[in-house]
């Protein structure tokens, strides 16, 4: 049987409005009708007979058109309604008389000539606004309208119509807002009772409007109040329901048994503290002891560790991996580009040193390998990483993400790192499980970039969180300064002596740019979110914002600038061989200067690197700049980094560069990047240009109802993880899995 809810639109609606709905909003039931929620309300004044209107009053009145004139502001002339398209570029005032058939009234619209077409002497309308007067006319300031057909002039629908405040709904031409509200007004008064998906218990306890009174009042509110705590109602419903499908995933999560690697003592992880030429900070030795407790469990670790740029992830890391190789299993490092993982490879070996080394001259007693597994290997060198993974030979794996999707066969799989990447969801767990038998792995995922805690509650719901707050002592501080090309060229040319200064005191220095520049037509290059996409050579000329400075460019101009250092250029684009000797070279410090895209944006550690200059500063975002600037300063070096924009002073896209010179605290910059974002961005759902579910709630504002909600959902489902006794609840969280809250969730 089905519920109202579930009912089709056309049993309500004509079947062409039906039709329609299905085309234009993808709205087939009358449930998804009642879910189309007003985007905001038009408050109008009470409808008042026209010798009852009072000064300074907010009035709706109801009449027909007297009189229409329009008029040029500039040429002052009058403006006939058939010559309007004339006087396109003039800004105009247009004068209606409207009378109730006794009194008159006056209503000035500017700069909507076109209003003299519609408002036709003899159209019934309704007009709100507020009550002045001018010259002793009476006019009402700011009107509004709403033509009337003649069949709406009955007492009952104009009263209606004048409600205090209409609903307005997300609409389109074929679906104005006012068919919207016409049949959701349909469809409402035929519905008595529907289900709710929210129990009883906590409606009462939450105070929380109950379904069918909530749908009344979003959609046909008499007061402010009634909206209000129907979108209260709406609002906790929605985080109630992806709280519960989180909630539900922490339980089969738990319910999944994971061998425990309980931490070992005289094993490689004390060898390499032993060797470790720096102290823990307190930050990683908690974290580390957080891990270590999960690690011992029988049920897979699901952590998210964030800690700036800088913070020391990477040992955090290593001494899990070592701890999970000492009780006998393997741990893989998961990186999202090969640059990254060729360079964690190189890291990793070098911080185990001989402990790396096993079965090799020189090799530790107790050793293990570190296997590096990327897409652009060779034959040969794909074939021994993978058998020294499936034999269990090495104890660590480095890789990208090939490592996932390839016949790769572990012998232990114990730990599954991932790097700097949001994007490793259930699929990614499920292929890793795979790997491992009847055990999941334990997970670690590592990012720098801070996330909110809503954020981390929701996208990341099912992740235990860890923050290293600290950077290690004796970090150099990062000084950030904007140079103004455009406005300043000579701070641009001292920019260039600085980076050769640099360079003289033995120094290395990146240069960043937004784009490669091999192919301007089709610039939408892999790391160039912010390329600029096909260009004509006279952009600019036509007001177009130009194409980004692309590292080809730069190249050229530095040949002659900086002529006689070390120069190499480093993008996506390269050969990965090619990509990685590059990089091999500025490490090893025979290259002065590395002109890059955002390829180095993460993790990339070369502590001698002591300053960066981004080009186009402007067109990367805030985060990404404070993740690139993480690239210097690494070492005892100060770091010095300088923002190239040709972005005027006092623009948005200064202000965010100013933010990001005047402060190096992470978490400060990404609570600005968030104020500027919109909440799909957050969730990385706008990219992909797809809805979510969250139609009311943000993640970012309503962090209460979040908490409150995850309690609930959280106690609902410890006692009852298959939702039966609540089918209403369970139905919504159904749909909702169906539908694309589960592809953001999952996919973000
Ligand atoms: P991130 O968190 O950005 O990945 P890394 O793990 O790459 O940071 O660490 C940055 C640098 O700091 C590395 O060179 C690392 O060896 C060093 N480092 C890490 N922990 C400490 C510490 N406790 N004391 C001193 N230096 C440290
Ligand atoms: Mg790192």
């Amino acid at each position: 049987m089905k519920t109202d809810t579930e009912r089709k639109l056309r049993d309500f609606l004509g079947a062409r409005t039906a039709k329609t709905f299905a085309e234009v909003l993808g709205i087939e039931t009358v449930g998804e009708l009642l879910r189309h929620y007003p985007r905001r309300y038009l408050k109008k004044g009470e409808l008042t007979p026209f010798d009852e209107l009072e000064l300074g009053d907010q009035a709706t009145v109801s009449g027909r058109v007297k009189k229409v004139t329009v008029r040029s502001l500039d040429s002052k002339q009058e403006i006939r309604p058939d010559e309007i398209g004339r006087f396109r570029r003039h800004r105009t005032i247009t004068k209606v008389v409207v009378t109730d058939g006794r009194n008159d009234l006056e209503l000035a619209f500017f700069n909507q000539p076109w209003l003299a077409n519609k408002l036709t002497p003899g159209t019934a309308a309704l007009f709100w606004g507020e009550v002045t007067k001018f010259r002793d006319i009476l006019q009402l300031k700011g009107p509004g309208t709403e033509i009337l057909d003649e069949e709406d002039l009955s007492e009952a629908e104009i009263e209606r119509r004048a409600r205090p405040f209409r609903p307005l709904y997300p609409a389109s031409a074929k679906l104005p807002t006012a068919t919207i509200e016409r049949s959701i007004k349909i469809v409402l008064d035929s519905l008595d009772d529907v289900e709710d998906p929210i129990p009883e218990l906590i409606l009462r306890k939450e105070k929380l409007l109950g379904l069918r009174d909530a749908l009344q009042k979003i959609h046909l509110p008499e007061t402010e109040k009634d909206w209000d705590s129907a979108q209260r109602r709406f609002r906790f419903e929605e985080a109630l329901v992806m709280q519960t499908v989180l909630a539900q995933r922490r339980a089969v999560t738990d319910s999944l048994s994971a061998i425990p690697r309980a931490r070992t003592t005289g094993g490689l992880l004390d060898d390499f503290d032993a060797r470790l030429p720096f102290e823990l900070t307190e930050g990683q030795a908690e974290v580390c002891e957080e891990i270590f407790a999960d690690l011992a469990r029988e049920h897979p670790m699901h952590r998210l560790l964030q800690g700036e740029v800088g913070s020391g992830k990477t040992v955090v890391a290593l001494r899990a991996m070592l701890s999970v190789v000492d009780s006998g299993g393997q741990a893989v490092l998961l990186a999202p580009t090969e640059v990254l993982a060729t360079q964690h490879h190189k890291t990793l070996t070098k911080m185990l040193g001989e402990l790396a080394e096993e079965g090799m001259l020189g090799g530790a007693e107790r050793a293990t390998r570190v296997g590096l597994l990327t897409g652009s290997l060779n034959a040969a060198a794909r074939r021994a990483a993978m058998l020294d993974a499936a034999s269990g030979a090495a104890g660590i794996v480095v890789g990208t993400h090939a490592l996932l999707e390839d016949k790769v066969q572990f012998a232990d799989l114990g730990l599954v790192v991932v790097d700097e990447q949001h994007r490793f969801g259930v699929e990614q767990r499920a292929a890793l499980s795979q790997k491992s038998g009847d055990n999941t792995p334990h997970v670690l995922v590592m990012t720098a970039t801070p996330i909110p805690r809503t954020v981390a509650m929701t996208v990341f719901g099912d992740l235990a969180v860890s923050t290293l707050t600290e950077l290690p002592a004796g970090r150099s501080p990062i000084k950030s300064s904007v140079v103004p090309a455009k406005e300043r060229p000579a701070w641009l040319e001292r920019a260039w002596e600085r980076v050769r200064e640099e360079v003289g005191k033995g120094h290395q220095v990146y240069v960043v740019c937004p784009r490669i520049g091999d192919d301007v037509k089709n610039a939408a290059d892999e790391e160039g979110e912010f390329a600029a996409g096909g260009e004509d050579a006279d952009a600019e000329a036509k007001g177009k914002p130009r194409p980004a400075i692309s590292v080809l460019q730069v190249a050229e101009v530095l040949e002659q600038v900086l002529a006689g250092l070390r120069m190499e250029i480093l993008h996506g684009r390269l050969p990965a061989e090619e990509k990685d000797a590059v990089m091999t070279r500025f490490a090893a410090g025979e290259v002065d200067v590395l002109i890059a895209t955002t390829v180095i944006e993460v993790g990339v550690d070369v502590p001698n690197a002591s300053t960066m200059v981004v080009m186009d500063a402007d067109r990367f975002g805030i985060s990404q700049l404070h993740q690139l600037r993480g690239r210097v300063g690494r070492g005892k070096v100060p770091g010095l980094c300088l923002l190239v924009t040709d972005s005027w002073p006092a623009s948005k896209s200064r202000e965010r560069l100013d933010a990001v010179a005047s402060t190096t605290d992470g978490f400060e910059l990404s609570r600005i990047d968030l104020e500027n974002r919109r909440e799909g961005d957050v969730l990385g759902v706008a990219q992909s240009g797809r809805r979510t579910s969250l139609k009311l709630l943000s993640v970012l504002r309503d962090e209460d109802v979040i908490y409150t909600a995850r309690h609930v959902a959280n106690s609902i489902v410890s006692v009852d993880a298959d939702l039966a006794g609540y089918p209403e609840l369970r139905a919504v969280v159904r749909s909702a899995l169906e539908s694309e809250t589960t592809e953001y969730l999952e996919k973000t």
